[in-house]
């Protein structure tokens, strides 16, 4: 099951990877973007782990809630309200719930993706990090409806989110600094979906 332990564990690996990542989703952001990505995503995650160390929540709703809620007040620009937004309604969305099992996660998930498409206004093929976290979305509900478990289910939307970041390159950008460009974003990965896929991967190997 799904607690607050569990997403303690994946905050502590989201924030590792995103600092050991950082230079490749800022070289992502510098052709199609402003050579930022990566440093809002390593300052937002790193003072989200300083903030659920210094008072840890005790539901797995209240990590994702206090996670969403620094990254709105540490990053600036596009992705830190759209990445607080996600967490910040997953969250609420678990409530007070102290465990939950995959599928509940899962229903949490999707209605952070909502609040993320209802606040930047994309949709699927725009290339944007929604084209890595529906296509994971998707996976995970299919691998559970087929009746598999957490950590499989897990893999699954994290090569999901994968393969739907990769998917982003030939996409024209229609939402964000990279739709300036037109069709001269076409060519390049976008760093949100990216970053979206890491999220989700460290999710996974959480899981595993
Ligand atoms: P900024 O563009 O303000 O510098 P970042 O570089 O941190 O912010 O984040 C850029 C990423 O944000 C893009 O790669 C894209 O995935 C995502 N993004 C931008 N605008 C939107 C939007 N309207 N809806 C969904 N995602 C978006
Ligand atoms: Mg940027
Ligand atoms: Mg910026």
């Amino acid at each position: 099951p799904v607690d607050a332990a569990f997403l303690r564990r994946w905050l502590d690996t989201a924030a590792s990877v995103m600092e050991r990542e950082a230079s490749r989703l800022t070289e992502l952001d510098s052709p199609i973007g402003d050579a930022d990505h990566g440093t809002n995503m390593r300052r937002g995650f790193l003072a989200a782990r300083t903030a659920v160390e210094q008072e840890p929540p005790q539901t797995p709703g209240g990590v994702l809630v206090l996670v969403g809620r620094t990254l709105i007040s540490t990053v600036g620009g596009a992705s830190g309200p759209l990445y607080g937004t996600l967490l910040r309604r997953a969250g609420k969305d678990l409530g007070e719930e102290q465990a939950v099992p995959a599928a509940r996660l899962r229903d949490g998930l999707r209605a952070g993706v909502d609040g993320v498409a209802a606040l930047g206004g994309a949709v699927p093929g725009d290339k944007t990090m929604l084209d890595a976290l529906l296509p994971a979305l998707d996976a995970l509900t299919g691998a559970l409806d087929a009746g598999g478990g957490a950590a499989d289910a897990l893999a699954a939307a994290a090569a999901a989110a994968d393969e739907g970041a990769k998917a982003t390159i030939p996409l024209r950008a229609r939402k964000g600094r990279a739709s300036y460009l037109g069709e001269r974003s076409i060519g390049h990965q976008d760093p949100g979906a990216t970053s979206s896929a890491l999220l989700i991967a460290a999710l996974a190997d959480t899981a595993r």
